[in-house]
């Protein structure tokens, strides 16, 4: 099965449970548009590499399309067909006027230099120019993607339209119209969500411990916050292995620790080793997969002893996993609402660039908390409305609003 067909699971589960149109089911299983470009570089050497590129929209139905364009030398069709569909459900389950979106290319960034990477990054955004625009489809960052490759591409989009864009891209620096609190968005939405499924399971934030797999952006940002809001890490990994301390562990240490260390974790002082599976598999309240896809599946997720997981990278669970843990009774809170709180605040760099007027850092929390404290008691009481899982849950209230605009546009 593909990846986008799996994904497509949870939507079908919904679908049946609302009794949904079928043409509606049929529209939003497929994308609007997916194109793939080739991009000549001429590289360092004076030979010319031809790179492959993809955007897939997968839904205006709300609002221009929106999500992030990664490079990676693994790339395919079916991912980036599969990220923009999580992306049109998340961004309708986090209330945002958004359709989605997804976008990458076909390098391993480590590979290329500097001034190659920036030919990769113009080359791509004159490709797809034609498609996207701050009404048209909102790129963003995401793997191996940053604010300086959304520069370039600010600045591509730009020249080629004769004015400044800053509103068809986030994921900006700060002095280039970026929003204050994106970077610690998405890991502070975790803990919101984190802080709010506590609550419905009668558990005490300063009762509960943590793991988490992943400590980039996601993971160690969720890290610090959580320890801000008194829980305790007890694990956490990254792709050098993992590290485990009853006491709990200091991110803010820990990262400190990592940047003297080429980024990694591991062989911090006064934590017991262990392996980066052995993180999953910790007796822990709240299990955070803040890494990246698939990695509970059938293989380890008998083996899960959390009590809740809280799925902050996009797609950790696969569809043999998730119905292990029904099963076992563990509640999953979806990477659908979960890691919501980066397009959120996304969403916010996107308003205050049209309307040219910035915000503090403390407004942008305050309403990214709003946001997604609202998105999280629709999924619970969709999912306790028709018995079923939060994922099917938040597919739940994604479909019911695309429905009706499908419906009152003339698409369905
Ligand atoms: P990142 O590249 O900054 O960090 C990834 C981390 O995972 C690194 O610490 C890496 O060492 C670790 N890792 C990789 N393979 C691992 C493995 N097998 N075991 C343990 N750790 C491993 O990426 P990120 O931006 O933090 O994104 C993480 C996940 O969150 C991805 O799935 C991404 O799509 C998702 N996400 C990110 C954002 C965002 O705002 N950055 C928003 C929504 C979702």
């Amino acid at each position: 099965m593909s990846l986008f067909e799996m994904a497509k699971i949870p939507m079908e589960k919904a679908s049946k449970l609302i009794n949904l149109d079928p043409n509606a089911e049929a529209v939003i299983s497929q994308p609007e548009r997916t194109v793939e470009v080739s991009i000549p570089v001429k590289m360092d050497d004076g030979h010319v590499q031809v790179f492959t590129g993809y955007r897939s929209q997968n839904s205006t139905i709300l609002g221009p399309g929106k999500g992030g364009v990664r490079y990676h030398q693994n790339v395919t069709l079916d991912e980036v067909k599969t990220l923009g569909f999580w992306m049109t459900t998340k961004c309708a389950v986090a209330g945002l006027p958004y359709g989605g979106a997804k976008g990458g290319v076909i390098v391993d960034p480590r590979k290329v230099s500097k001034t190659e990477l920036e030919k990769i990054t113009r080359g791509y955004i004159d490709k797809i120019a034609p498609l996207i625009g701050e009404k048209k489809d909102v790129p963003a960052p995401d793997m191996n993607t940053n604010a300086q490759i959304m520069a370039w591409m600010c600045d591509e989009f730009s020249k080629i339209n004769c004015q400044y864009e800053p509103a068809f891209i986030t994921g900006k620096a700060v002095s280039m119209g970026g929003s204050l609190g994106r970077n610690s968005a998405t890991g502070r939405g975790v803990i919101t969500a984190t802080l709010e499924i506590l609550k419905r399971e009668g558990i005490k934030p300063e009762d509960a411990t943590v793991a988490i797999q992943g400590f980039g952006n996601v993971g160690s940002w969720t890290a610090k916050i959580a320890k801000e809001k008194g829980l305790k890490i007890v694990a956490l990994s990254d792709i050098s292995g993992g590290i485990y301390d009853e006491n709990g562990l200091d991110p803010y240490k820990v990262e400190a620790y990592a940047k003297e260390h080429e980024g990694l974790i591991k062989g911090y002082p006064g934590a017991t080793a262990i392996s980066g599976e052995a993180v999953l598999e910790q007796k822990v309240t709240v299990l955070i997969p803040a890494a990246m896809e698939l990695q509970i599946t059938a293989k380890n997720a008998d083996k899960i002893q959390a009590k809740i997981i809280v799925e902050a990278a996009n797609g950790p669970t696969d569809a043999d996993a998730d119905a292990i843990l029904e099963k076992k009774g563990i509640p999953v809170v979806p990477d659908v609402l979960a890691n919501g709180g980066g397009v959120t605040v996304s969403y916010f760099e996107w308003v205050q660039n049209l309307y040219r007027y910035f915000w503090t850092e403390e407004e942008v929390e305050e309403r990214q908390e709003k946001m997604m404290v609202k998105a999280f008691a629709n999924v619970y009481d969709a999912a306790k409305k028709y018995n079923t899982t939060l994922r099917v849950g938040a597919y739940i209230v994604a479909l019911n609003a695309l429905v009706e605009p499908m419906k009152l546009r003339g698409i369905i």
